[in-house]
């Protein structure tokens, strides 16, 4: 898996490709955070990734724990993938119009999501988020919308309100360019506060059209929606007639082949999110997302309903042949055991190297979804997790990355294994740690 030579590669460096990707790109990069403002430095520009690991322009290697940021949740290159794509491809690539492979990765989903009786299919988590909240309220006939601070639903107008993620690296608690006028119906709560959730529904029930939330939220690194504050959410949204819409762009078919919401529905009885948003792993590294929730509500949508929504990538051969040959992978038995037991191995080794090193420490991790801060206790909310020590993370990104282990660029970002990180792959990561965190 080591072939790749430099020599095959190395016509510019990092540092050249970051220079000329300036000029005619804005920071260089299409997407803030991979501009590593937050850790400082040069980016890497990545020429090619197989299996767990991704290789720099400069032919360096690292063992890669972004993942594309959440997709790439069997590694890359896939031999199955990679098969279904190159046929889907040699098939066509868009023709808008229905195909059947759309029904069936359609199918798939709902087959998993019991929460789920019809999805619609879109190209990016932010479209499909955006179109989550208008279909919220196109069928509550309401406009209020709450969502939480940390948390991060895409880049739609009305979400980017202290919204999370590349934003927090600038320290825009809000974006220019959006009038306030189109936030004015967005009420922003603090994540896990139960009295805020309280009043807001108090005050404001009758208005709420959803309650958005990321069940885990990884914008802040690792933070868990606790099972009371859930619980609660779902009974003020009844009491209210709000819908509670479940952000598991992220967390979908990543913590859980039945995502984060089937991780609930095991400590809340009976427990189901309204709306469900899901983008990253069933695109399995394609622009594909997806919303969905009941049939009844899902019939407000165009051609059926009032509200519109489209796209004229909108299910996507090529990506729903990607995101349905994931999906068939990580549906297999076992697959989850065994990618929940690397993940918490590697939590459990950085955490080890830490206090070996004196270094306050903690990890958590869901399925193939982890985060850590340097702190004593988990944080519960964004303000605490923005309190973590930052210097120590940015030195230990950058000592891993020295050593070839690919973190994410931001405190504020979780990480995530693969089905093709190996026990060696872990073990090297952890000894890597333990060699940055002795220098601490
Ligand atoms: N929702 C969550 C929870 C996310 O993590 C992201 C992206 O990271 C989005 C929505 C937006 O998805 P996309 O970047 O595909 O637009």
């Amino acid at each position: 898996i080591n072939r790749f030579p430099p020599e095959a590669r190395a016509v510019s460096t990092n540092a050249q490709l970051f220079e000329r990707a300036q000029q005619s790109i804005p920071g260089g990069v299409n997407s803030p955070v991979r501009a590593f403002r937050a850790v400082g430095g040069t980016p890497r520009f990545i020429a090619r990734a197989e299996g767990a690991f991704m290789w720099d322009a400069e032919g360096k290697r690292y063992v890669d724990y972004i993942g594309s940021w959440g997709p790439m949740i069997l590694g890359h290159g896939h031999p199955a993938v990679l098969e279904a794509v190159m046929q889907a491809a040699r098939d066509g690539f868009s023709f808008g119009a229905p195909t059947e492979r759309e029904v069936e990765l359609a199918e798939e989903i709902i087959r998993h999501v019991p929460s789920i009786e019809q999805v619609r299919l879109v190209s990016s988590g932010t479209e499909a988020g955006m179109s989550a909240i208008r279909l919220a309220r196109g069928a509550t006939g309401r406009s209020k919308i709450i969502k939480f601070e940390g948390c991060y639903h895409g880049h739609a107008d009305a979400l980017l309100v202290k919204a999370g993620s590349g934003l927090a690296t600038f320290g825009h608690p809000t974006s220019a360019g959006v009038p306030a006028e189109v936030v004015q119906h967005t009420l922003v709560l603090e994540y896990n506060n139960l009295e805020q959730i309280e009043e807001a529904f108090k005050t404001q029930g009758h208005e709420i059209a959803c309650v958005m939330i990321e069940p885990i939220a990884g914008n802040m690194n690792f933070v868990r929606a606790q099972v009371p504050f859930v619980k609660r959410i779902r009974e003020l949204c009844d009491q209210h007639g709000a819908l509670f819409v479940f952000d598991e762009v992220m967390t979908g078919f990543r913590v859980a082949l039945g995502s984060a919401q089937s991780v609930y529905a095991k400590l809340i009885p009976g427990f189901r999110p309204d709306i469900s948003v899901f983008g990253k792993v069933i695109g399995g590294g394609m622009p594909l997302a997806a919303f969905g929730t009941t049939r009844q509500i899902m019939q407000q949508l165009a051609p059926l309903g009032p509200v519109y929504q489209a796209g004229t990538l909108s299910g996507n051969p090529v990506a729903t042949a990607c995101g349905l040959a994931t999906l068939k992978e990580i549906a297999k038995p076992g697959f989850y055991e065994a990618l929940g037991a690397k993940t918490q191995a590697l939590v459990a080794g950085l955490t080890q190297a830490a206090q070996a090193a004196g270094v306050p420490f903690v990890g958590d991790s869901e399925g193939g979804m982890f985060g850590f801060f340097f702190t004593h206790a988990l944080p519960q909310n964004y303000n605490v997790v923005m309190a973590t020590d930052k210097e120590r993370f940015n030195r230990f990104f950058h000592g891993m990355l020295d050593r070839g282990v690919y973190l994410a660029p931001a405190l504020y970002e979780a990480g995530f294994v693969s089905a093709a990180h190996t026990d060696a792959d872990i073990a090297a990561t952890v000894a890597a740690a333990a060699e940055v965190l002795k220098a601490e």
